[in-house]
């Protein structure tokens, strides 16, 4: 079905005419006319189906009718993450450009005064993060009475970071006559409490898990005996072999590790930038703007940090870690192989990770092939084996040597210091060591006093994703990996390696660096 036929107005269809796209995807062509009838919409589906679209789209056309009242947003997107928020943002700027609307987006790290003052002037949407929102409400400068349309947009992240007691409160301020549009990718059960809850008989939609895309996808298992220098000896291998290898995520579990994967990769030469909680907004946003520009070729990345993101054509994945949650290895390789692109996905597994292997097979119903039919048979544990390459060994704990060493960049390490960022939002049951105090990493707010734990995820598995031909798994070196040196970014707040210290040890007291 084309555009034209979902009964979108001819200030929208012109913009997504301008942006070059023909068809609406499955998730918008079944959306967009129920969202038009003023339906409430259940959406599973995840980001690169065009969700985003599915949402903005009609909002645009019925908001064309009416007129934002100080204070009074006339609809409201809540999103996780600022960095999904802003890409929102970004969605209306781009279909909206032939419609005067007001948007505001109410994220942390920008100053409440900037803020206040949009809402003074009348928001037709506001797109906001839970904490930040909430604030806004708490101190009188905000009233969600007049929300026509409200959007919960990736609700089972917003499980996984502690929002669902926030979410319940914003749709309880909000109008009970209004529309409410929920996008979930999984169905755990607090979720299906909240629909049950909140939604009015809502169309329910299912976008199926690219499973089309994750056919494009060549998935191989590298096995690796050790943890630590071996790993990312193991990582570069994989990152100068990749065949037409354009841009990677390399995935790490935690968020110390994309710190340290992020420094050693730059030390070997690598174009890379790295997307953790403990950046602050601007270098985060920095980084993300200089992956999507092809500015950086390779991103380091948690889960967290990168869930979601809109990254066009990514070539490859490469699981530092094999994801703990089998949910999350989908969302990883998700990145690649998107919109018909074949794409590749490399996991490095280590004895540790057999359980978590085993739940990732059996989650996506298919054994996933050994790189080169080595398996961890191959690769003996700690004790018994020695480093691939004797050279490298040397930077484990004093920085390791560099093939391409800038003279500016220090080689040792900068002096180990406890965490003074406030904690993170990542998992909390796989990475509580990281979160020595009780607030969102990636996540835009500061603490707020009535925030819950973070929870568990509830399994919820999603659809199994096919697994595709698999090429050549090797390939010549890549010189678009080692091109020209990465500026030096701010790190104001770049994360101390806590590795060596226990998590009792840095949860109640603040240790000041130096
Ligand atoms: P989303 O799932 O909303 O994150 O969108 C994923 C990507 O698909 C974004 O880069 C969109 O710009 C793009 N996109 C959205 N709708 C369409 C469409 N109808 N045709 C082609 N690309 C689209």
């Amino acid at each position: 079905m084309p555009f034209n036929e979902l009964g979108l107005s001819d200030k929208v269809l012109s913009a997504v005419t301008d942006a070059g796209y023909t068809e609406p995807t499955p998730i918008q062509a079944q959306a967009i006319p129920h969202v038009l009838a003023r339906r409430d919409v259940l959406g599973l589906a995840q980001t690169g189906t065009g969700k985003t679209a599915a949402f903005v789209l009609p909002m645009l056309t019925l908001l064309e009718q009416g007129r934002a009242r100080a204070r009074m947003p006339r609809t409201l997107i809540l999103e996780p993450t600022r960095e999904l928020a802003a890409q929102v943002e970004e969605n209306f700027v781009k279909y909206g450009k032939n419609h005067k609307l007001n948007v505001a987006l109410l994220i942390g790290g920008v100053s409440f005064g900037d803020q206040d003052s949009k809402l003074l002037r009348g928001v037709d949407v506001l797109i906001a993060t839970p904490g930040r929102l909430l604030d806004h409400v708490e101190r009188g400068r905000l009233l969600l009475s007049g929300i026509e349309i409200l959007v919960i947009d990736e609700a089972d992240r917003m499980l996984d970071m502690g929002f669902i007691p926030d979410i319940e409160r914003v749709c309880k301020l909000v109008p009970f006559t209004r529309q409410t549009l929920f996008f979930s990718a999984t169905m755990p059960p607090e979720i299906q409490r909240l629909v049950s809850q909140f939604l009015s008989n809502p169309v329910q939609i299912e976008a199926s898990r690219p499973s089309s895309t994750a056919a494009n996808i060549t998935q191989l298992l590298v096995a690796c005996g050790r943890e630590d220098h071996e790993k990312r000896d193991k990582l570069r291998d994989l990152i100068r072999g990749a065949e037409n290898l354009q841009n990677g995520i390399i995935f790490c579990n935690r968020k110390r590790d994309v710190g340290v994967v992020h420094k050693s990769l730059q030390r070997h030469g690598f174009n890379v930038v790295a997307l953790h909680g403990d950046m602050d907004q601007r270098s985060r946003m920095q980084a993300l703007e200089q992956f999507r520009t092809g500015e950086a070729t390779l991103l380091v990345a948690s889960d967290v940090a990168a869930r979601g993101l809109d990254i066009p054509a990514v070539s490859h994945v490469f699981n530092y870690d094999t994801p703990h949650h089998a949910e999350d290895y989908i969302h990883r390789i998700g990145r690649t192989g998107r919109a018909g692109r074949s794409g590749a996905a490399f996991t490095i597994v280590t004895h540790a990770d057999v359980k978590s292997l085993a739940a990732i097979e059996k989650l996506i119903g298919n054994p996933i092939e050994w790189m080169n039919g080595q398996t961890l048979g191959d690769a003996p544990p700690r004790e018994a084996r020695s480093s691939s390459r004797g050279g490298e060994r040397g930077g484990e704990r004093g920085g390791e040597r560099g093939e391409q060493r800038r003279g500016a960049r220090p080689a040792r390490r900068r002096e180990e210091r406890p965490q003074d960022e406030r904690g993170h939002s990542e998992r909390s049951h796989s990475h509580r060591e990281e979160a020595p105090v009780a607030v969102a990493s990636n996540v835009e707010e500061l603490p707020r006093g009535n925030r819950p734990p973070r929870r568990e995820r509830a399994s919820a598995a999603p659809a199994p994703v096919e697994t595709g031909p698999r090429p050549a798994p090797r390939a010549p070196v890549n010189p678009t990996t080692a091109r020209r040196p990465q500026a030096e970014r701010p790190h104001n707040d770049e994360p101390a390696d806590t590795s060596h210290l226990p998590a009792f040890l840095l949860r109640p007291v603040k240790i000041k660096a130096g």
